[in-house]
């Protein structure tokens, strides 16, 4: 199957006579004939549902839609993008251990890593993505465990260069995740070009109309982390929170990073999506191709709109000749990048906060990535826990407008914003 044909029939096929749609399943528990049957589920030697906190039929079904989308051999869903990045790395970093994130990422994951998991005794090198060979290697320690990047930066709109980072991470034998949130498979597929495990917000382009608040992380069963067994002992030694299974060993490659996952983190926090949320979500994944074309396509008119515009200081998109990534978004974006474009209106900050207020279509919202144009201002919002350098270093400029730009009629739009600039 085709990506489009995929975002409609992936993760679920009804036999004879059940419904069209993903079930709904809203319950909290399933019943058992016997306290035997239920055992084994505990122990992990048959699959089945026990208790909605861990895993849920609608969820897996939706997961495994996601999963197909990204080419992954298994995927779980979480009740937020924030959710996944956490245990995507949780699943593998300890106290002790280090993990290389690249500086262009989202605010929130920053935050995440920077402070809340360096109080879990978890430390973080954050590293520019368009950094030497030479600082790449260097940025390595004994006790890194994984490599974080985003494909497209929000909002700093920079490329990652996964392939690269995908090499220098199995030179070190850890697994590289990424952060496909604002590409979505659609117009990028981080494991064909050597990601390990890959993480979204599905709040963004995949739910895509500010429904439903979500996660997701998938694997691509590729990592060999039993070849890498000393570096991940979570994985590669017994776990006595379930009698001694050893998660690489009995559920091989393929399945035991979100095996795993489920099994202690989910069990343990419980960050899971409901059912419901899920059925929306699914919904948002059926239109997801076609959406994206169109966030594609009016992103595109928009960012040349506002290039030409005299009171426009900077426009920064990868789909625009002499963007500073348009060439590295040709090989890992050749259908489009996204819906999301920065600008700089001239006058700095105030100007900026000035043209946002007479904005009539575009709102100004603290969300991104759906069927609605918005606004914002990251450095007064999303980004106010960090400095002026290091907003700078992740690629976010103090008087940066990121505009999301939605799935209406690009003139529209444009005429929106030729209007606040102009009044
Ligand atoms: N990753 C990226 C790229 C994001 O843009 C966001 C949110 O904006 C997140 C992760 C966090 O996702 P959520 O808000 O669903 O927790």
């Amino acid at each position: 199957m085709r990506i489009e044909t995929k975002c409609i029939e992936s993760g679920y096929t009804p036999k004879n006579g059940e419904p069209r749609m993903i079930p709904i399943i809203q319950s909290t528990t399933f019943k058992y004939d016997t306290s035997a049957d239920m055992g084994k589920l505990f122990d992990l030697e048959a699959s089945g549902y026990f208790y909605t906190r861990l895993q849920n039929p609608t969820n897996d079904m939706v997961a495994a839609k996601i999963a197909a989308l990204e080419g992954g051999t298994a995927a779980m869903l979480t009740s937020s993008g924030q959710a996944a990045s956490f245990y995507a790395v949780f699943n593998i970093a300890n106290a002790g251990d280090h993990v290389l994130a690249s500086t262009a990422i989202y605010g929130g994951t920053y935050n995440l890593f920077h402070v809340t998991m360096r109080r879990m005794g978890i430390d973080f090198t954050f590293i520019d993505p368009d950094c030497t060979d030479e600082e790449l290697e260097a940025a390595f320690r004994p006790n890194t465990k994984a490599v974080f990047g985003e494909t497209i930066a929000n909002p700093a709109l920079t490329v990652f260069d996964i392939e690269r980072f995908a090499d220098a991470a199995h030179r070190h034998g850890v697994p590289l995740i990424v952060d496909n949130t604002f590409a979505t498979p659609i117009n990028c597929r981080p494991i064909e070009w050597g990601a390990d495990i890959v993480t979204h917000s599905t709040t963004k382009y995949m739910d895509g109309h500010d429904a439903t608040v979500g996660g997701a992380i998938i694997d691509s069963g590729k990592f060999d982390w039993m070849a890498h067994a000393d570096k991940f002992p979570g994985l590669c030694t017994p776990d006595d929170s379930y009698h001694g299974i050893t998660y690489a060993e009995k559920f091989g490659k393929e399945q035991a990073f979100i095996t795993k996952a489920t099994a202690q983190l989910m069990r343990d926090f419980g960050s899971i999506p409901s059912p419901f949320n899920c059925f929306i979500l699914n919904l948002g994944l059926e239109s997801l191709a076609v959406r994206m074309q169109r966030h594609c396509e009016n992103a595109q008119k928009v960012a040349e709109f506002l290039q030409t515009h005299e009171r426009v200081s900077y426009v920064t998109y990868p789909g625009l000749p002499g963007d500073k990534y348009y060439e590295r978004a040709k090989k890992y974006l050749p259908d489009g990048s996204c819906g999301v474009i920065s600008f700089g209106v001239q006058g700095g900050r105030n100007a900026a906060e000035e043209f946002m207020k007479r904005l009539k279509l575009a709102i100004i919202a603290t969300h991104v990535a759906d069927a609605h144009t918005c606004v914002l201002h990251p450095a007064s919002s999303t980004h106010r826990q960090m400095t002026d350098e290091e907003l700078i270093a992740g690629g976010v400029r103090p008087d940066m407008i990121r505009l999301s730009v939605g799935i209406e009629n690009a003139e529209d739009i444009i005429e929106d914003l030729k209007q606040a600039l102009e009044g």
